[in-house]
């Protein structure tokens, strides 16, 4: 496929090849876009914004209802394509690319919502009875989107449906892994009538185009979804901007003696395993209380070791592979290693190619690097505890906060760990790994800065300004 740059698709200067990361075959070529590329698309995105900006938000909105709408019409396309570059079962591509059409839907009815307050100047003790205050929002300007290869349609979707309901211009580097259904999504938003200088694509290396697309002082907005360490990166090459980090996690789920062993083992099975454990509120720790971990992993292991592993393009096929070997590699190798530190592999983390076993490891300290260090990969790593106020310790120890869940029949305990636990998303009596679209979705501590979900993401793609008007006394 082509990228569309500065309102053209064009096939760059160099290409790249595209490998399934499940059979290895080659799938498509993309370009591999330079520094001048980025150039050039901003240059187009400061042009689309100012066209973007004369846009009313019921015709912003009529156009995102109207991709809304071929987007349904489109979701096999959408889901084969994310499988095939992804490795996901085509199951859950299926399950990602059906929401692509309410997320557009829904973001173009927020950015009609764009409400400001009244102010009480008279409240003020200069304020006097003459003046009027009031605040209105406008669009950021220029926004750029870098998105993770884990959910290739639904992260582009989050960044870019909010940011052009609310009246900016996008720039969009997609994972290098994963930029064809992103460039699905923008032929899907071309054809339904966006201006051609309101999104640009650029596909290569984000270790080539990151900075440039980071610290341009024209770009007023990024919104990032990645790793924590280019997080870090990022916030030190943006300079004065706007920005949101969905970052890394490493998402505990607690489970207490009253809790319903069976719902915890069916929901952990599939919250540690979907996608092959690369999402980001994936299940990686679970916290058991003494008293009920042998039930519990009594109740876990089997319905890991049924998981059904095979090609992902089956429908019956519920693990495909890692993103690549490498990938699969160091997930291998990082089980492996918490093994030889003492902590038990039950069953799983063998691997061929790029596809890993499910795994369950047992007696896992909770300050190994197991535990510490996301592990992105089908795995979850089981540590017992002696109370629910050691569990919360557990879970609040490691340097992210995105998800937490915990499995327990009694209020207070649900009560005491929504307000002890500092993650953006709580969830009691199911694991992390959910996520309705409208919600608030974002984490605390190293697990970044800022909300998606339509209606926060375009708070934080909109500037306030306040407008005074001053009568005469
Ligand atoms: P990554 O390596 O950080 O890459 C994410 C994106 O950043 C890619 O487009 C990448 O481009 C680009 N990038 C790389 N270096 C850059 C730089 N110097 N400046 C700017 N951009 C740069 O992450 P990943 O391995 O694709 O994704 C997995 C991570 O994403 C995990 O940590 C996961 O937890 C996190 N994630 C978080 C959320 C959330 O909502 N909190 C959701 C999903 C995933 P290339 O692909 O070309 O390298």
């Amino acid at each position: 496929m082509r990228m569309f740059v500065a309102g053209e698709w064009i096939e760059g200067s160099e290409q790249e090849q595209l490998r399934a990361p499940y059979s290895g075959e080659v799938i498509d070529a993309v370009p591999v876009a330079t520094v001048q590329d980025v150039d050039r698309a901003i240059t187009a995105a400061v042009r689309g914004a100012e066209y973007q900006r004369r846009l009313t938000a019921y015709e912003r909105e009529e156009i995102l209802r109207r991709a809304g709408d071929v987007a349904d019409s489109r979701v096999d396309d959408l889901a084969m394509t994310i499988s095939r570059e992804t490795g996901k079962p085509i199951t859950e591509a299926r399950a990602e690319a059906s929401r692509a059409g309410h997320i557009l839907r829904l973001s173009g009815f927020e950015g009609s919502q764009l409400y400001g307050d009244s102010l009480p100047l008279d409240a003020a003790p200069n304020g006097g009875r003459h003046r009027l205050g009031f605040t209105v929002r406008q669009p950021c300007g220029v926004v750029v989107a870098i998105t993770p290869f884990n959910f290739p349609l639904l992260l582009v979707l989050h960044k870019i449906a909010p940011a052009l309901a609310a009246g900016n211009a996008v720039v969009l580097k997609p994972a290098r892994q994963t930029p064809l259904t992103a460039l699905k999504l923008i032929e899907i938003l071309l054809e339904v009538g966006l201006h051609p200088e309101a999104i640009s694509c650029v596909t290569g290396s984000g270790g080539v185009l990151g900075d440039a697309l980071c610290s341009d002082q024209r770009v007023r907005k990024i919104s990032f979804t990645g790793s924590t360490s280019t997080g870090a990166r990022i916030t030190k090459t943006a300079g004065i901007k706007k920005l949101s980090l969905e970052l890394g996690a490493s998402c505990p789920v607690v489970v207490l003696p009253d809790a319903d062993i069976e719902l915890a083992a069916s929901a952990i099975a599939l919250g540690g395993y979907a996608n092959a454990g690369q999402v980001c509120i994936s299940v990686q720790r679970v916290i058991a209380d003494r008293a009920v971990v042998g039930d519990l992993l009594d109740a876990l292991v089997p319905k890991v070791e049924a998981i059904r592993l095979g090609d992902p393009s089956q429908p019956d096929t519920a693990l495909g592979s890692l993103i690549s070997e490498g990938e699969a590699t160091r997930v291998e190798a990082a089980l492996r290693e918490g093994a030889r530190n003492g902590a038990q592999l039950l069953t799983g983390g063998e691997r061929s190619g790029s596809v890993v076993t499910p795994a369950i490891v047992a007696d896992v300290d909770p300050s190994s690097p197991l535990s510490q260090d996301e592990l992105f990969g089908p795995a979850v790593a089981v540590s017992a505890v002696s109370d629910i106020g050691a569990a919360i310790k557990v879970a609040n120890g490691t340097q992210f906060g995105l998800g937490a869940g915990i499995f327990t029949r009694d209020v207070s305990n649900a009560v005491r760990f929504a307000q002890e636990v500092d993650a953006g998303n709580l969830h009691v009596n199911w694991t992390p790994l959910w996520r309705a679209d409208l919600m608030p979705y974002g984490g605390l501590k190293g697990s970044g800065v800022g909300k998606e979900g339509p209606r926060y993401a375009i708070e934080e793609m909109t500037e306030v300004k306040t407008i005074v008007l001053h009568g005469t006394a």
